[in-house]
């Protein structure tokens, strides 16, 4: 028996590898990326940025949103900046619990009890934007007129505080703000084009992505989009898959 382990202090020395690299504690659920990072299932969920033209993905028009979990969510890795998945290890998970049992126990307490050492949750959040579109009755006719709905669905809408969408600048009233679901514009056009939508968060939620833009109020609340109108069949809609940091506990507990 070597005499470091005679001594076995109260709170023992944890090896580099059984450390977070993100939190610098004893690795909690662990999760290990693509890029071969081992790190706490909350902090690939927290730290990991989702890029939003890398999660847009076009789906049928009547696609449900399905729930997923935020750390398997393809992200760039905090680590690295890899754009990676993660996946739970149970093989890194029992190590730990075998080398520190009680540490692990006082991460899994600090986990569960509501407020403890964590002030924020993180939440997932599917968006699917999109149009459909009714062809002319005349179609033949080179200015005959397509009737388009434009569209933002997102799985919560408890979540967002409004929709701002913004036509192309010829339109009458080129900037709508919804405050409301549906989160739509409904419009007579000839012509296809690039909308725009800039999704904003309620106040205590911020989006987890570098694409996400600052208010007067708020950092990363608010979310650009872009979409280009399809006239083709009965439109198209693209899903994309986001998280979102919830940090109203602390603003409740004041
Ligand atoms: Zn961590
Ligand atoms: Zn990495």
């Amino acid at each position: 028996m070597s005499s470091a382990e005679e001594l076995s202090p109260s709170e023992p020395d944890i090896e580099d590898d059984d450390l977070c690299p993100i939190c610098r504690q004893l690795l909690h659920r662990p999760v290990v990326t693509e890029c071969s990072h081992t790190l706490c299932e909350l902090c690939m969920a927290e730290w990991a940025d989702v890029s939003v033209t890398s999660q847009m993905t076009i789906v049928p028009l009547n696609e449900q949103p399905e729930n997923f979990v935020a750390s398997n969510l393809q992200a760039k890795c905090p680590m690295c900046r890899t754009l990676t998945s993660a996946q739970r290890s149970v093989e890194v998970e029992d190590r730990v619990k075998r080398r520190y049992p009680d540490v692990y126990k006082q991460r899994e307490e600090e986990a569960v009890s509501d407020g403890a050492g964590q002030d924020f949750s993180v939440e997932t959040l599917t968006i699917y934007i999109g149009n459909t579109v009714e062809p002319p009755e005349n179609p033949d006719d080179e200015n005959a007129l397509f009737n388009w709905n434009f569209f933002v669905n997102v799985s919560d809408t408890s979540v967002i505080n409004e929709v701002e969408i913004l036509l192309h600048e010829t339109f009458k009233i080129p900037r709508l703000v919804r405050r409301q679901a549906p989160y739509s514009v409904r419009r007579l056009g000839w012509g296809t084009f690039i909308i725009r939508a800039n999704v904003v968060l309620k106040s205590g939620y911020s989006w987890i992505s570098s694409d996400a833009t600052d208010t007067r109020f708020a950092k990363r609340v608010s979310l650009p989009l872009e979409w280009e109108l399809c006239f083709a069949g009965e439109g198209s809609q693209a899903r994309c898959r986001l998280k979102i940091k919830n940090e109203r506990r602390l603003l409740r507990s004041g």
